[in-house]
């Protein structure tokens, strides 16, 4: 186990710089999840943890030590990726153990490190299958399980998921998060999934176009964006974002719906703002979770309704915009309904239009 660093960590291929003075600490055993749209620059920096890639400024450490110039085999992490690549040919014992026999580790120990992994695994009764007779999910397991037995200092994951369907998803999401209770390693972990990131994480590291944007616990990354861009790209389905400006103190929306400034938020007049409402923070009267101590109403036309069982989400219009909305215990919605939605105000957020950035104050 250790902990790892990153200090002022730049990445320029040529004249592109695509990873931009990256700063992030992560204790020793936590779980931290790289979480953002493609072409980040996630893997980038996975890979500069691992030694992949060479670093272009800044520096490095895993533990005490600087690794900036140590090479991907000195610095006792290991590595899961999407195409993970088993040995057809060896079984799963020999695939498990491979890289200890390359290092010419004594057979008992291989055997024991093999043993132990495949415990943690459930591979045990699967030691001597080849990957052929392997379903994909203990495949995985194995492409797992082959990174444990170096009991590495920190586990590097790769959208390690992102090549299976989504129950198969879903079961190894559970296996990854025991594995971690399990082996209490430092974890860094990849994924373009929000999903996944705020089920797996410790701490979470929202990132975009090769800089940071927000870390943070799951929850807080959700309850407190610093902007629109995280406030978008967490939470399902996204956070409704309503244009308006701020006059006589309230939020005047386009279309001329009023709405008072949430609370712990604070704009001067004039200003034109974006109003930040997540779909479980709007819903029908008489449909609603009970009212808390700051509430707003609104009205709207109902669109289009996609019934889950115990909630349906409902598809509003407001000037023109879409507005998605949960209804509890649902009732038949008519097309283009009007109906009086209830906004938990305490639960609502308020950003600079042209920054996107979060008034918070
Ligand atoms: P992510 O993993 O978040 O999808 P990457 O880290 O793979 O993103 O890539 C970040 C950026 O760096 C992208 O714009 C990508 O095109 C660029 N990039 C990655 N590898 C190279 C390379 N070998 N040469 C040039 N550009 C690259
Ligand atoms: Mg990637």
């Amino acid at each position: 186990m250790a902990h790892v660093q990153l200090r002022d960590v730049v990445k320029s291929y040529g004249k592109l710089e695509v990873v931009h003075s990256i700063n992030l600490e992560i204790a020793e055993g936590e779980f931290v999840v790289l979480v953002g749209p493609s072409g980040c620059g996630k893997s980038t920096t996975l890979r500069m943890i691992a030694g992949l890639e060479d670093i272009s400024g800044g520096e490095i450490s895993i533990g005490d030590r600087v690794v900036n110039d140590l090479p991907p085999r000195d610095r006792n992490i290991s590595m899961v990726f999407q195409n993970y690549a088993l040995y057809p040919h060896m079984t799963v014992r020999e695939n498990l153990g491979f890289s200890l026999k390359i290092a010419k580790r004594p057979a008992s120990e291989i055997n024991a490190a093999v043993d132990a992994a495949a415990e943690i695994l459930s591979l045990t009764p699967l030691l001597d299958r080849k990957p052929g007779a392997l379903s994909g999910g203990q495949r995985q397991r194995v492409a797992m399980g082959r990174a444990i037995v170096r009991h590495p200092d920190v586990f590097l994951f790769d959208e390690p998921l992102s090549n299976l369907d989504a129950k198969l998803r879903t079961q190894m999401r559970v296996e990854i998060k025991k594995l971690h209770q399990k082996v209490t390693s430092t974890i860094v972990y990849v994924t373009h999934d929000q999903v996944e990131a705020m089920t797996l994480a410790d701490r979470i590291v929202i990132m975009r176009d090769g800089h940071i944007e927000q870390i943070g616990t799951p929850l807080d990354v959700f309850e407190n964006p610093i902007n629109t861009f995280v406030a978008t790209f967490i939470g399902s389905p996204p956070m409704n974002l309503l244009d308006g400006r701020i006059e006589g103190g309230q939020v005047v929306l386009e279309g001329g719906d009023i709405l008072p400034i949430p609370p712990g938020y604070s704009a001067q007049e004039g200003r034109l703002v974006t109003f930040g409402v997540r779909a479980d923070n709007i819903m029908p009267v008489g449909h609603a979770l009970p009212p808390s101590e700051h509430m707003a109403e609104i009205e709207m036309g109902v669109n289009l309704t996609e019934p889950l069982g115990t909630e349906t989400l409902l598809f509003a219009e407001l000037a023109g915009r879409e507005v998605q909305a949960k209804m509890l215990n649902p009732r038949p919605v008519q097309m283009g309904e009007r109906m009086t939605f209830q906004i938990t105000l305490d639960k609502c957020h308020l950003f600079d239009r042209e920054s996107g950035l979060a008034l918070k104050g």
